[in-house]
């Protein structure tokens, strides 16, 4: 095998580049070392790429990927060579009040792949056995590289406790918004409403299952939502867009007794009218923060019911994928997300191109 491969490389704010760097090589023997065939860019990337930086820098990003696994560690026993795997990226501490729980992503020391430790936008990724999950035969690499957003939306989805016969609106149309849609119609909702302002990914939210959708740039998307309802509003309220127009809309969108989550990141204040305000102590609403996904067994691995769920293909994601890239072209492909000058839900890069 060759030593070097070449690796997507946060080297300070706003400055990516592909470089050449050695293979890491496996040496714990619980280390497992995968060619990476697929990695999307997170919404939360993009902020770190552009804005933030990441914890440590240089650091090689990426953390929502699947590929092969070409070496493993000698006391590897969960997965072996071949195999198609995608990877939880969360090294929870295991010791915290929140780890000892089984709430690991509330985890209060964690390390995380692509932000912490080196990451997955490169020819290969070196793992541990434990975050390793295999990929069922449907499930090829591109759709294993979206599992994560499509856990993370089963999260917020479950956060609401949403009941058959329910009716919901999703709030921005990003892959997790798109997902969770599909979720909430596989969990029995009746009345989907999904709400963006771009027409084409309107259009796809219908043929995923959408009951309603509302361009919320031509249209007011509270009204709407309340004549579509009957002057009620809806039962559930999801927040993906983390925009200061949806925000407020999401709690004014639902019924008394109505549950907002709040699962879109944002880098401003939240400011909510004296109108919300209202709605939320006379309608005694339930507002609600959701993070990352569950990966504790019980009462479900989200994971795992993100996989299962591509697999039989009630959660389709390949629509989803608008741009497939490579490697090099990383710093233009990431001025284009942030600087929207494309409409794009999820940007794919593949090492192999
Ligand atoms: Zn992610
Ligand atoms: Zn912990």
């Amino acid at each position: 095998m060759k030593s070097s491969m070449r690796a997507v490389t946060l080297v300070s704010p706003g400055h990516l580049e592909c470089v050449n760097t050695e293979i890491p090589v496996v040496q714990n023997p619980h280390d497992v070392l995968i060619k990476v065939h697929a990695c999307g860019v997170c919404g939360s990337d993009i902020a770190r790429v552009m804005v933030k930086g990441a914890h440590k820098m240089p650091i090689i990003i990426g953390h929502e990927f699947a590929g092969e696994v070409v070496e493993i560690g000698l006391d590897v026993k969960t997965t072996k060579v071949a195999d198609r795997v995608t990877i939880m990226p969360l090294v929870p501490c295991g010791q915290c009040d929140y780890c000892r729980i089984g709430e690991y992503t509330l985890c209060d020391d964690y390390e995380y792949y692509g932000s912490r430790i080196p990451g997955a936008m490169a020819e290969y990724i070196l793992v541990n056995e434990r975050n390793v999950l295999k990929l069922p035969e449907n499930v090829d690499y591109e759709m294993g590289a979206m599992t994560d957003p499509v856990s993370v939306a089963l999260h917020a989805v479950r956060k609401a406790g949403v009941e058959a016969g329910q009716s919901a609106v999703v709030f921005g149309l990003g892959a997790i918004g798109f997902v969770a849609v599909q979720w909430l119609k596989n969990l029995g909702c009746t009345n989907v409403v999904a709400v963006d302002i771009f027409d084409e990914k309107l259009n796809l939210a219908k043929t995923l299952g959408a009951d309603l959708t509302i361009n919320g740039k031509t249209t007011d998307a509270v009204k709407a939502i309340q004549d579509y309802t009957g002057g009620k509003g809806v039962d559930v309220a999801i927040e993906l867009a983390g925009s200061k127009f949806t925000q407020p809309q999401a709690v004014l969108s639902v019924s008394k007794m109505g549950k907002v989550v709040y699962c879109g990141i944002s880098y401003d204040d939240l400011i909510l009218p004296n109108q919300a305000l209202n709605a939320i102590l006379r309608g005694e609403l339930i507002i609600l923060g959701s993070w990352n996904s569950s990966i504790a067994p019980l009462p479900i691995n989200e994971w795992e019911s993100a996989l299962k769920f591509m697999n039989n293909g009630k959660i389709r994601v390949k629509p989803l994928i608008s741009h497939r890239v490579r490697l090099e072209d990383c710093q233009s492909v990431f001025e284009m997300m942030f600087y929207k000058k494309e409409v794009f839900t999820k940007v794919m890069f593949q090492p192999e191109l």
